[in-house]
């Protein structure tokens, strides 16, 4: 099992100095939700731009359940997969209203029910949608806390498992934020900035490079 002592609380106190709370994607459940789902495999502005021009026509369960798929199709084309997320959305909209009144549940067990919603999207509503302790685990938390090494995980499930062992529940709504916005300035996928990283310093990763002292 990696060495995490003390690793997770300093990783989040210096993410924290570098990173604000806005602009992150807070917000009604039911956009939330519509929003995740539509992340899938696409890059954050394309959702940002889709998500925008679909909720300005459809932008509450009742209206999305009633919308045909080629009505919403052309709004969401940005993203990825964008024929079978607009069948995806539609079907969510309308058991939201047949089993849920109307609104987003705020339970995991009835949120993965939904078509389409795994355990990153629920947790990114419970977080995002209802301000609830979860941790959502995307691919830039998953890379990132492995590299670091404060887990050693071959899947985001096990990762966000490991996450909630050592990070204090309080402190379980900051981590996907925080992570997400690191991973794309900084911890990138490809060509990582470990020479202007502040967490150099506790990552495993670096010191594997043999950048250390
Ligand atoms: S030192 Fe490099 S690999 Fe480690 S967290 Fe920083 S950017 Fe990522």
């Amino acid at each position: 099992m990696a060495g995490h002592e003390g690793k997770p609380e300093i990783i989040i106190s210096r993410l924290s100095k570098l990173y604000s709370d806005e602009g992150w994607h807070k917000g009604m459940p039911f956009e939330v939700l519509i929003a995740t789902v539509l992340s899938h495999r696409t890059r954050d502005e394309m959702t940002a731009r889709a998500s925008e021009r679909l909720f300005e026509k459809y932008g509450t369960p009742e209206a999305l359940a009633r919308a045909l798929p080629g009505e919403v199709e052309p709004l969401i084309r940005d993203v990825g997969f964008y024929r079978v997320k607009s069948a995806r959305i539609i079907r969510i909209a309308g058991l939201l209203i047949e089993k849920f009144g109307g609104r987003v549940p705020d339970d995991m067990d009835s949120l993965l029910t939904l078509p389409g919603v795994g355990r990153k999207t629920a947790n990114c509503v419970l977080n995002y949608g209802f301000s609830k302790p979860a941790i959502a685990v995307d691919t830039h938390v998953h890379r990132i806390s492995n590299r670091i090494g404060i887990v050693e995980t071959r899947t985001p499930e096990e990762t966000e498992m490991r996450l909630m062992e050592i990070i204090p529940e309080h402190q379980w709504v900051s981590i996907n934020g925080l992570i997400v916005r690191f991973g794309q300035d900084v911890c990138r996928p490809v060509g990582p900035r470990c020479g202007e990283c502040v967490l150099a310093d506790v990552c495993g990763s670096y010191e594997d490079k043999g950048n250390s002292d």
